[in-house]
Formats: C-alpha cells, structure tokens, sequence
C-alpha cells in the first residue's frame, strides 16, 4: 500500500529556474523550507523557530507541486508526496496508518521534504464537507497534526501542503505549529505567461514569427499548466501538418483547443 500512495524521489528534477513568475511565492518558500534545511542555526541564533508547515494555497495547476519539488532539489532532499484524496478515499481505514507511515519514510531519508497535496481532502471543515464528519477522516488529520506536534521543527524533515479550496479548509491546522506560514499561489499575469511560455519552449523548434509577449496577453485565464498544454499541442499542430517547425498560428490553434477542453473540463464538473 505504502509504495502506492507515496511518491518517493531523491533530488526531484525541477530547478527555480523552471518555474516562471512567482518570485514572491519562491523566496518566500525559500526563507521558510530551505533555509531551515540549510543553516539552522541562523533560526537558534535569531532566537526564532521557523515555520512548522507551510500551506501553498490557489488554482488548479499554477506551480504548487512545482515549487515543493525545486525546494527539495536545492536542498538535496528526499521528496516525498502523497495526495489526500488518496490517503482517505482510496485505501479505506489505512489514512492514519498511512500517515504514520508517511513520517517515517521521511525519517527513513532525511533531509527530507514531505508534500501532502490536495490537503483539504482530509483537513475539511466539519459543514462544508460530506465525508468529513466520517470518523476516518477526523482519524486521518488528527494523526497529521500529532505528527507534526511530536516532531522537532529544526531537523531535517520539513512539511508542505497544498490545497485547491482553501476556503474549505478547517481553521485548527493553520493553528501555530502546524501549517503556520500561508503562501498564495494565484494564476500567472500576462508577464508571467511569456516567462512560462519561454520556460516550456526551450528545447522546441519555434519559428520567428512567434512572439510570446501577444500569446501571453491572448491566453488570458490560462494558468501555467494551461501554457505548458498550449506548447505541447503547438508542437502537434507542427507534427500534423508535416513541419518540424512551429509557427505563430500553430500557438493560436492550440490556445483555442485548450480552452476548448478546459470549458469541457469545467461542463463536466458542474
Ligand atoms: P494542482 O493543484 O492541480 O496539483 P499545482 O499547482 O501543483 O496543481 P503543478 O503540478 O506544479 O501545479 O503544475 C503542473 C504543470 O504545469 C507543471 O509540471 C508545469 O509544467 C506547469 N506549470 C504550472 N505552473 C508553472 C509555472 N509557474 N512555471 C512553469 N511551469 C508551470
């Protein structure tokens, strides 16, 4: 059960570098889950404790993931990730058990950084939410808080999680010692779509007549999964029309196509 809920990667291959805009949201990921890894006695010598958890919080798709996997790159930790829908929907009766388990793999590989995406799944206010007035769910969450109460903050093991509906969430784990520093993570703007745009067309073989700076102002709404989409199906556009180069129109297609599905997406989820 363990292996399949938990993704377990040593220095996970995603560089700052690699995540366009949000220079606010990665310094301050930096100040409170890096630095604490790298020199903790600047916290002993402040007299300071750092964050206990840190809480990454907004749409779908904007960088969440992205930002934990680079912290724990940069601090040559194990990345450890498990989803909460996973933890109480998937493996009934197991959640506590599995967040046991959680923390000691973490001990298991310190340095270490635990991602618990989709958080609300099992941190949901009592009203607002159908299976968390379920005993196993209340089980769930409170072996997450008793882990986190137990640990020694300063150590080698730093928590992050994330959530799409921080609205839902049950207000005891942003108590002090638990998830106590909240990082917003909203939807790029239109400078921060040309960076993902130049982020995620790197390696590809892109035409002169592109420019990134009038996609980037079409592409409203789109968040930066939505950018890394449009690029890929640029590339198609290309592959299916036998070119190996893509052009401006091939971006302008692709942008349709992906909020096409999106409105698809969203239909469906009414
Ligand atoms: P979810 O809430 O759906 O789990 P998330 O916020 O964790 O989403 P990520 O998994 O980090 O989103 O992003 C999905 C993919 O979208 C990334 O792998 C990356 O390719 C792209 N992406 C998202 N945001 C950015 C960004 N700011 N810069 C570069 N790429 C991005």
């Amino acid at each position: 059960v363990r292996a399949r809920v938990m993704e377990v990667t040593q220095s996970p291959e995603v560089e700052y570098e690699d995540i366009g805009g949000l220079e606010d949201q990665l310094q301050e990921v930096r100040e409170t889950v890096e630095m604490p890894m790298k020199k903790p006695g600047m916290f002993d010598d402040v007299g300071i404790e750092p964050p206990s958890g840190v809480l990454l919080h907004g749409p779908p798709g904007t960088g969440k993931t992205m930002l934990a996997k680079a912290v724990a790159n940069q601090t040559d930790a194990t990345f450890i990730k498990m989803a909460g829908s996973e933890l109480v929907h998937k493996f009934i009766g197991e959640g506590a058990k599995l967040v046991r388990d959680l923390f000691e793999v973490a001990r298991e590989h310190e340095p270490a950084v635990i991602f618990i995406d989709e958080i609300d799944a099992i941190a949901a206010k009592r009203t607002e939410s159908k299976t968390s007035g379920d005993a196993e769910v209340q089980r769930t969450m409170m072996q997450l808080l008793s882990e986190m109460d137990g640990f020694e903050e300063r150590g080698e093991i730093r928590i992050i999680a994330a959530t799409n509906r921080f609205d839902m969430l049950d207000r005891a784990i942003l108590r002090p010692g638990r998830f106590d520093r909240l990082i917003e993570v909203p939807k790029p703007d239109e400078e921060g779509r040309e960076l993902i745009f130049q982020i995620h067309t790197r390696g590809m073989n892109v035409a002169d007549d592109v420019e990134f700076d009038s996609l980037a102002a079409e592409a409203d709404e789109a968040s930066g999964a939505d950018v890394k989409a449009i690029c890929t199906e640029a590339g198609m556009f290309a592959i299916r029309d036998d070119r190996t180069e893509i052009r401006m129109e091939d971006f302008q297609n692709a942008w349709e196509k992906v909020q096409a599905s999106s409105d698809e997406t969203e239909d469906v989820s009414k």
